[in-house]
């Protein structure tokens, strides 16, 4: 049966752990509770690709859309809890059933409260709580990922997004899934060299290539129109 991750936290890390899962195979459904703090962000310059920076919410919704292309599914809900189960996790949402998955990534800055019943190492950061990761974004606990600004990453968005390509990765590498890299090659660039195809990489004819880099702009030109930021909550308060 195919393996299940649950990614909480749909921001850069999350996002992009859950890409890489998903096109991995696995069963990959992101809990997003909908505030992501890079909403906040007035114009976002500092993420590779973008020669004069690019909108941060339609950075955050074109980055959904290509995760939701890759075959991740979207609960919007809180996580309020998460607890072991005979085979792996139970994951639990404000109002919501309980769902299982094999593994959990862990991407919801500033909130890892529903981690209670686990025995991990937390760091304090003034108010805040961020959880201690190996450097493949493994906890101490079997199956348990952070990811992202939680797991104490430099507070960017490409360091969060790199960080979630990480703890996706290595849930992979835990996982049933035979694994090489995740690359799309020119066709004949294994075959070609008399190799078998590595798991985990395609090759791609010439007119297949052509045909996705044309929907790959009409993608681009279709992205959400730009949105203004939102605000600090205490600021919308005052
Ligand atoms: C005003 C402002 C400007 C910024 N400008 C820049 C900039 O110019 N460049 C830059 O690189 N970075 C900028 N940042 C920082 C950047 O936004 C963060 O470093 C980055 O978003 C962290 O990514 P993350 O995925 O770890 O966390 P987040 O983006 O915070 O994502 C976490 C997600 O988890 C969700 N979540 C939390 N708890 C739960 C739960 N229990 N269940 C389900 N979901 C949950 C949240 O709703 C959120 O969507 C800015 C931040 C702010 C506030």
């Amino acid at each position: 049966m195919t393996e299940r991750v649950a990614v909480v936290g749909g921001g850069p890390a999350g996002l992009t752990a859950a890409i890489y899962t998903a096109r991995a195979g696995l069963q990959t459904t992101v809990y997003d509770a909908g505030e992501p703090i890079l909403a906040r962000n007035a114009h976002l310059e500092n993420v590779p690709g973008f020669p004069a920076g690019v909108n941060a919410r339609t950075f955050l919704s074109a980055t959904r859309e290509q995760a939701e292309r890759a075959g991740v599914e979207f609960v919007d809900a809180r996580v309020d809890h998460v607890a072991r189960s005979d085979d792996g996790f139970d994951v639990q949402t404000d109002g919501g059933a309980a769902e299982d998955a094999d593994f959990v990534v862990a991407a919801s800055w500033p909130d890892s409260s529903y981690l209670a019943d686990f025995d991990l190492e937390r760091v304090q950061r003034g108010s805040k709580t961020m959880l201690a990761v190996d450097e493949f974004a493994r906890t101490g606990v079997d199956g348990l990922y952070a990811a992202g600004r939680l797991a104490r990453q430099y507070h960017q968005a490409v360091v969060a997004a790199g960080h979630g390509a990480t703890a996706g990765l290595t849930v992979v590498e835990d996982s049933d899934v035979p694994y090489y890299h995740d690359w799309v090659a020119p066709d004949g660039y294994f075959t070609g060299r008399g190799r078998d195809l590595p798991p985990g990489c395609e090759e791609v004819p010439e007119a297949e290539r052509r045909d996705r880099e044309r929907e790959s702009l009409e993608a681009l030109r279709d992205c959400s129109p730009a949105e203004p930021p939102t605000q600090h909550p205490r600021v919308d308060d005052e």
